[in-house]
């Protein structure tokens, strides 16, 4: 089958199995290049570990720290004439390349939200691993299905209390536009922080808690954005910023359970925004996404998921170092992003971008190749005419 990009408004619909893999190898490779990561974690157990954060997560514990890992993530493999999501060709990838390099690589694909995942995680945890030392909460979904009550709860992005009206941007067509967003039911509301709060994640960290899987000294920490005042309504203040406000409830929690463990802790790290095929569903973002990348890397400060990951390792949790909370007990690695410098200069770009000047007001072409590149699209090395085999066995 020849795979080339379709692009159907905030996703692809294809994704490349070598193009993944070689995006995986980039990651690889700039986790080596960085050197190893003394002190990192050995067993580690990843909850969203296919894309994004998540599997720069994965890639930096085990070829920063050579360790196990066990990757937990939903995706959908190959179907008659179509291929599977790119979080199922790059955990292929990383499982290959870990194994090739003597390390301990297994998956389970399903829904992390239910207790039968829950409960093969554990299984598979307590057989192969013994315990964990580090547990990384990564999930970003669009629903939940209860694991008590069945009620499937979705969620959205919309802001609270008023609507919110801004610039957006048609990242595929290159159209900037306002967009009015009304604002979420106290329904909606309750549904977003089910599904992207932090409810679960306690569930999990109970469930290895009350099977002493969690060895003592274990980290978790779990994945949050805050961002710049021009996305608040949306992000901070909106549904997702009350499910982070929940998720930062959890980790207190969390936090207590770990201290009792042998000294470990959780913590939320709040990260910096970045192309990811969660990211790119939100209104708004992606342009304000698109000028920081083109301030961020005219200042050479600009990251990817996997630089974020590296650095959040090498320099807060291992190689001798401890984290550095802020005020609200998060550790920043968003603190690059949110320099004034840059946030004074994105709030300068922000009113006068256009459509007819976006190409040179903002990195709108450097927001597109990163796109493609979630779906393998773009690599180097790749041949993008030549037939391919879209069934990949998961391993
Ligand atoms: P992503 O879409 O790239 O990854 C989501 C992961 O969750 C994938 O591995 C997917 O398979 C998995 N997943 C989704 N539903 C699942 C389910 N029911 N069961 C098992 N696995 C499931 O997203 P991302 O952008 O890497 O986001 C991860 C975390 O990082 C989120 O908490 C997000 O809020 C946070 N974050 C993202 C950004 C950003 O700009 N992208 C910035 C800061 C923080």
């Amino acid at each position: 089958m020849i795979l080339k990009p379709k692009v159907r408004g905030f996703v692809c619909v294809t994704a490349h199995p070598e193009g993944c893999a070689a995006h995986v190898q980039q990651w690889i490779d700039h986790v080596k290049a960085k050197g190893p990561i003394a002190g990192g974690p050995k067993r580690v157990l990843i909850i969203g570990a296919s894309t994004g954060y998540g599997l720069a997560t994965r890639v930096t514990a085990a070829f920063g720290s050579g360790a196990a890992t066990l990757g937990i993530f939903f995706e959908r493999p190959s179907e008659e004439g179509r291929p599977a999501t790119p979080g199922w060709y790059n955990s292929i990838a990383l499982t290959h390349a870990a194994r090739a390099a003597g390390l301990y690589a297994k998956n389970l694909n399903g829904d992390a939200f239910s207790d039968d995942i829950k409960q093969q995680a554990l299984a598979l945890i307590r057989a192969d691993l013994g315990q964990v030392d580090l547990v990384i909460y990564s999930l970003a979904s669009p629903r939940r299905t209860h694991p008590t009550t069945g009620t499937v709860h979705k969620s959205c992005l919309k802001p609270v209390g008023a609507s919110y009206t801004n610039k957006t941007v048609d990242t595929d067509k290159g159209i900037v536009s306002t967009v009015t967003i009304e604002p979420a039911s106290d329904v909606e509301v309750a549904d977003t922080v089910a599904v992207m709060g932090g409810e679960d994640w306690e569930m999990w960290m109970n469930a290895l808690s009350e099977a002493q899987l969690l060895a003592p000294g274990t980290q978790s920490v779990a994945y949050s954005y805050i961002g710049p005042e021009v996305t608040w309504a949306i992000y901070k203040n909106g549904t997702i910023g009350l499910a982070k406000n929940d998720l930062e409830r959890a980790a207190r929690n969390i936090d207590s359970l770990l201290k009792l463990n042998g000294g470990g802790r959780a913590f939320i790290s709040v990260n910096k925004a970045l192309v990811t095929q969660a990211s790119s569903a939100i209104p708004v973002v992606p342009l304000y996404i698109s000028i920081l990348y083109k301030l961020m890397k005219a200042r050479g400060t600009h990251e990817g998921c996997i630089e974020q990951i590296q650095r959040l390792f090498a320099t807060q949790m291992y190689n001798g170092h401890k984290p550095k909370f802020d005020e609200s007990g998060r550790v920043r690695v968003d603190d690059w992003e949110m320099v004034p410098e840059i946030q004074a200069a994105v709030r300068a770009i922000w009113p006068g971008v256009t459509t007819e000047n976006l190409a040179e007001q903002t990195d709108i072409a450097g927001y597109r190749t990163e796109f493609l590149k979630l779906f393998g699209f773009g690599l180097p090395g790749i041949n993008y005419d030549a037939d391919t085999e879209p069934h990949r066995p998961m391993l």
